[in-house]
C-alpha cells in the first residue's frame, strides 16, 4: 500500500469561539507532552543559554495528575508500553536534560539473541550494557518531576494538560514568515515564534506546516504484554524470533519480569488478544521454540474453537519437551530460548498499528517537528523514540547556537542544521528496518535459505555483527 500517509492538508482554522481572544505570547510553544515533547522541555529548561526562552507545553492527557503520579507512588506491577533505550538516549536524558530516571524499574540488558522461525539460522549480538528496558512512563514522569524540581518561573514555563490544539494558522496569513497562532480548547490563544510540532503520527503542527510525510501503513500490529517468567534469565538479554507473520521479541525486565512485542498480522493480531490469557501465555512459549507448522496449526484450532486451554497447555508444553530433550547441547537451552513465561500481567495485553512514515523535512518557518510527528517505524528494532531524542538533541544544539548568535530561533535559517543533523541517519534507519521486516515477512524456501545465509555469515563475521550491533545500539545521537 504505497502512498501517501498524510497529504499536505490545508491551514487548520482557528474555532470561531477563540477567535477574539486576546494572544499570549510565547517563545516556544511545544504540542505534545508524550517522551518527546517533554525532553525537549527539560532541555531547554536544564540549558543555561535557553532557559530564559518562555516555553508552553500544550498536551491532551493529564500531564500533571495521572501521568506525574507514577514517579511518586509507582504500580507493583510494570506497565505495558515498555522501550528499549539506547545509551546515547539515556545519556541525554540524564546529563543534558537533567533527569533522575526511575532506576530501580530499568533493567539494562547485554545483548539480543536473534533467531529465524523458518531454519536455524541465529544472530548472537552480545554487548555488555547495549541499551535499557525502561516503561514510557517512567520516562515522562522522571521527566515531569525533573521539570518540577526545576521550578521555573511560571512566566518562562508552563504546562497546559488536559487539552487540546484546536486550530493552527498564521498570525498573518499573507506572510508565510508570520508567528503561528495556536488556539487550544480551553479558549486560550498563543502566539509564537517557534511551534515545535512532538504531537505523534497524526500530527496537528505537520498537517498545519504542510510538510508532506510518506510511508505506508505495514498492515500489522504490536501485541504488547507484560510477563511474568517461571525464573530469572540466566543471562539478561533479549531474544526475538522471526516468524513469517512477524517478529516476536522478548525483553527483560527486572527481576522475573519480562515484556513483549509481537509483530504479527491483524488477524492474528486479533486472535491473540481475544484468547485467555492462558492460551496466550501458552502461545508465547511456542513461538520461541515450535515450528510454523505448529503454530499455525494452534492458530487454527484456537480460531475454531476446536482445542481447550488445557489440551493447548499440555499439547504445546509436550511438544517444547521434545525439542529440548532432542538438543544436541543442554547447556544452549538458556542460551537460545527465552525462560518459560508463567503469565501475563492483568489489563496489560494491547495491540497498535505499526506503520511507517517520514515526513519531507522536519522544519519550515518557524516550525520544528520531532519524534513520532516527523517518522513513525516498525518497532522490530526499537528505534523510534531513540530516533526522536535524537531529534530533540539536534534542535537544543541549533538552539544553542541561534542563541548564541542573537538569531531568531524560529527562523529557517535557525533550524536547518537541526534537520540537516537528522534526516539522513533517520531515513538510513527507516530503511534498514523496513527492508528487514520485508526480507522476514516470507516463508518463500529460497528466500528463507537465502536470508538463513546471510544471518549465518553476519553471525561467524564480527566485524559486520558489532557493526549491526552498534548501529542499533548507538542511535539517538
Ligand atoms: C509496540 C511498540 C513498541 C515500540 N518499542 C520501541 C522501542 O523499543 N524503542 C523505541 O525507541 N521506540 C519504540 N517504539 C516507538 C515509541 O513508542 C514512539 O516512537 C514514541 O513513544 C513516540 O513518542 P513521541 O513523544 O514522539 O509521540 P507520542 O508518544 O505519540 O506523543 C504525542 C503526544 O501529543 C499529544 N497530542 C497529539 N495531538 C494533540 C493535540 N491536538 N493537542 C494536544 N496534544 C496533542 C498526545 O496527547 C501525546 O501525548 C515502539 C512503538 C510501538 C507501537
Amino acid at each position: 500500500m504505497f502512498g501517501k500517509v498524510s497529504a499536505p492538508h490545508k491551514l487548520i482554522r482557528l474555532i470561531s469561539s477563540a477567535t477574539h481572544a486576546v494572544p499570549k505570547l510565547a517563545d516556544v510553544l511545544i504540542v505534545g507532552g508524550g517522551p518527546a515533547g517533554l525532553t525537549l522541555a527539560a532541555a531547554i529548561k536544564s540549558s543555561p543559554k535557553l532557559n530564559q526562552l518562555s516555553t508552553v507545553l500544550v498536551d491532551a492527557s493529564d500531564l500533571k495528575g495521572k501521568v506525574a503520579s507514577f514517579y511518586n507512588s509507582p504500580p507493583d506491577n510494570y506497565t505495558n508500553r515498555v522501550i528499549s533505550l539506547t545509551p546515547p538516549s539515556r545519556r541525554f536524558l540524564e546529563e543534558r536534560a537533567g533527569v533522575s530516571l526511575m532506576n530501580d524499574r530499568i533493567q539494562v540488558y547485554d545483548g539480543l539473541y536473534v533467531t529465524e522461525g523458518c531454519s536455524d539460522a541465529t544472530l548472537d549480538m552480545e554487548k555488555d550494557s547495549m541499551a535499557c528496558m525502561i516503561e514510557i512512563l517512567n520516562v515522562q514522569s522522571s521527566l515531569l518531576k525533573r521539570l518540577d524540581q526545576l521550578s521555573p518561573d511560571p512566566n518562562t514555563f508552563k504546562i497546559i494538560d488536559n487539552t487540546k490544539v484546536s486550530g493552527i494558522e498564521l498570525n498573518d496569513p499573507y506572510d508565510a514568515k508570520s508567528w503561528p497562532l495556536v488556539t487550544l480548547d480551553n479558549g486560550e490563544v498563543y502566539k509564537t515564534r517557534l511551534l515545535v510540532g512532538a504531537d505523534g503520527f497524526n500530527s496537528p503542527v505537520r498537517k498545519f506546516s504542510r510538510i508532506p510525510s510518506r510511508g505506508w501503513s505495514y498492515n500489522a500490529f504490536g501485541v504488547v504484554a507484560t510477563m511474568k517468567l517461571e525464573y530469572p534469565p540466566y543471562k539478561i538479554r533479549g531474544w526475538q524470533r522471526f516468524l513469517p507473520t512477524g517478529p516476536i521479541a522478548h525483553l527483560p525486565l527486572p527481576g522475573e519480569n519480562a515484556t513483549l512485542v509481537w509483530s504479527c498480522t491483524e488477524r492474528l493480531s486479533k486472535l491473540l488478544t481475544s484468547i485467555t490469557p492462558e492460551q496466550f501465555t501458552a502461545l508465547i512459549n511456542a513461538a520461541f521454540v515450535l515450528e510454523d507448522a505448529d503454530m499455525k496449526f494452534y492458530y487454527k484450532q484456537l480460531e475454531d474453537k476446536t482445542i481447550s486451554t488445557k489440551e493447548l497447555s499440555e499439547d504445546i508444553n509436550f511438544r517444547i519437551e521434545q525439542v529440548f530433550s532432542s538438543s544436541e547441547d543442554e547447556n544452549m537451552i538458556d542460551e537460545k530460548y527465552p525462560p518459560k513465561v508463567q503469565g501475563i500481567l492483568p489489563d496489560t495485553r494491547a495491540r497498535f498499528p505499526l506503520k511507517l512514515s517520514h515526513a519531507d523535512t522536519y522544519c519550515s518557518e518557524r516550525i520544528a517537528l520531532v519524534g513520532d510527528a516527523a517518522h513513525t517505524t516498525h518497532p522490530l528494532a526499537g528505534q523510534g523514540l531513540n530516533m526522536g531524542q535524537g531529534d530533540v538533541e539536534a534542535l537544543v544544539d541549533a538552539l544553542e547556537i541561534a542563541v548564541s548568535r542573537g538569531s531568531d530561533i524560529g527562523s529557517l535559517l535557525s533550524l536547518q542544521s537541526f534537520w540537516a543533523d537528522r534526516y539522513p541517519i533517520n531515513n538510513l534507519l527507516l530503511g534498514m528496518v523496513d527492508k528487514l521486516n520485508k526480507i522476514y515477512g516470507t516463508d518463500y524456501a529460497p528466500i528463507v535459505a537465502l536470508r538463513s545465509f546471510g544471518i549465518n555469515v553476519i553471525n561467524n563475521v564480527p566485524p559486520l555483527k558489532n557493526l549491526i550491533r552498534d548501529t542499533l545500539g548507538e542511535s539517538g545521537r
